[in-house]
């Protein structure tokens, strides 16, 4: 079938509001250019995020409706607890707000000296902890608490224009060498992100994920995975993978979690929740150190700070991405984009991976230099010729500085357009590509922008810009 169609129809609507160019460029003038900074009210299409933004099911509102708000033993964690070990296996499963709340615990847990009245302090100096790609969040939890990231993806996965079926995989000799200098007791864990959210959302091969945990545990090293969206991953490897093609999507997400020691899930992804999250754990120690964490900040263990609807919503949702018509559509409709672009000369991270199209600002405007953001100029045209919202992921958010303040760009300009899940259709995918063909006409008139004001920590969400003369 060559046409993909979305496999739901709408039940409620939500309206957008359409506003004129000029209000648009009075938004931006007092937003300062900065995406984050615009009120969602006054976006037409937004593709900020897909986390926390998916449309939920009739069923999972109906389910929200029978959310049982117990303090303890609440019968939708019991729901929920059951069909996160239907799909992960693992042993012990603790409910979190979001996932970063999943990574704050393992990683507190983990890079820690528990005395012998409980007490956690800190060990985390001269720990490494490698990936594929760390998202941001896991990287800041994991330096945190004193220990060090480390990105070990495939050489592949570093060009925009280079193909490959599993651009997010780890590189096995690489990790190899690792573990023989930094020195097994040193790496309290390993980690690989599924898809690779960083690097575009490329898929991990069943494959790699195979012979890292086969060196693991070789050199006694526990795997963890962070799953945010394990249901594409397992897509890709269905259609991608050989030897899986007529395997379910179940079978494919067993075999990936068997893999492991444990995960960490942000809910707001792959389980078409608007909030909540998980940390799973075989280990019945960790489980025990995790569950005190837990308790002191996020909540008790069969809640851990969600209430019990939004245990309700994420259990049916876990169930509903298992479906292999939403994944196709899912995976195909992003891909259609990804076309579009392509068809008009729009650089873009190749191939298109799971949840977002990454267009390559640097290549686009290659008159712009990276001192002048590429990718924040860009995103600020879509808002102002099509009240589009979208995030650069380059300079703004990666760039340093050397000891005489001068900038060292990120290795890539990007602007990621990340599609929520089940929100939008065919048309707005058409509408968001027709207004890249307008900019694209005018493209050599663009404009850089400077900074004009910036925060020490994660500027990106809060820095103010201007355009350059
Ligand atoms: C979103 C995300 C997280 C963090 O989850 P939150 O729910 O936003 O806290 C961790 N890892 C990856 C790959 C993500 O995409």
């Amino acid at each position: 079938m060559k046409t993909i169609i979305e496999p739901f129809r709408i039940k409620t609507v939500e309206y957008v509001k359409t506003t004129t160019q000029e209000e648009r460029e009075e938004i931006l003038k007092k937003a300062y250019y900065n995406t984050f900074l615009i009120p969602a009210e006054d976006v037409l299409i937004d593709l900020l995020t897909d986390s926390g933004t998916s449309a939920m099911s009739a069923k999972q509102w109906a389910a929200v409706m029978d959310g049982d708000e117990s303090y303890a033993g609440s019968k939708s964690y019991f729901k929920f607890e059951k069909i996160t070990k239907k799909i992960f296996g693992f042993k012990h499963i603790i409910p979190v707000h979001q996932g970063r709340a999943a990574e704050r615990i393992l990683f507190t847990m983990i890079l820690s000296d528990i005395d012998s009245d409980g007490r956690f302090i800190n060990a985390g100096k001269g720990k490494f902890i490698p990936s594929n790609n760390h998202f941001d969040t896991t990287r800041a939890n994991i330096e945190f608490n004193g220990a060090e990231a480390v990105d070990l993806v495939i050489e592949e996965g570093k060009h925009p224009e280079v193909i490959h079926p599993f651009k997010g995989n780890m590189d096995i000799e690489k990790l190899k060498a690792f573990i023989k200098e930094k020195g097994a007791k040193n790496i309290p864990v390993c980690m690989i992100t599924v898809t690779n959210n960083t690097g575009g959302g490329q898929p991990v091969s069943m494959e790699n994920i195979r012979m890292i945990s086969k060196i693991c545990n070789e050199n006694k090293i526990p795997f963890f995975i962070d799953a945010c969206r394990f249901a594409e991953n397992a897509y890709f490897i269905k259609i991608r993978e050989k030897g899986y093609e007529n395997k379910s999507i179940l079978e494919i997400c067993n075999e990936m979690f068997s893999y492991a020691d444990g995960c960490t899930m942000s809910a707001k992804k792959d389980a078409f929740a608007n909030i909540g999250g998980f940390l799973a754990i075989n280990n019945d120690e960790w489980y025990v150190n995790s569950k005190n964490l837990l308790i002191i900040t996020e909540g008790y263990e069969t809640y851990g700070g969600l209430s019990g609807r939004d245990m309700e919503a994420i259990a049916q949702g876990l169930d509903e991405i298992l479906d292999e018509s939403y994944l196709h559509y899912r995976i195909y409709s992003t891909k259609y984009l990804g076309e579009k672009l392509l068809a008009n000369n729009i650089p873009i991270i190749q191939p298109t991976g799971g949840h977002a199209i990454y267009v390559d600002a640097k290549n686009f405007l290659p008159h712009i230099p990276p001192e002048q953001f590429p990718g924040q100029a860009l995103s600020v045209e879509l808002y102002r010729y099509g009240g589009i919202r979208a995030v650069e992921i380059g300079s703004v958010m990666f760039a340093r500085y050397d000891k005489d303040g001068k900038m060292i760009p990120a290795d890539m300009e990007l602007v990621r357009l990340a599609i929520p899940r089940r929100v939008y259709t065919q048309s707005h995918i058409d509408y968001v590509a027709e207004i890249f063909c307008e900019i694209n006409k005018n493209k050599n008139k663009i404009k850089g922008v400077k900074i004009i004001e910036e925060p020490k920590f994660l500027r990106h969400f809060t820095a103010k810009f201007a355009p350059v003369d």
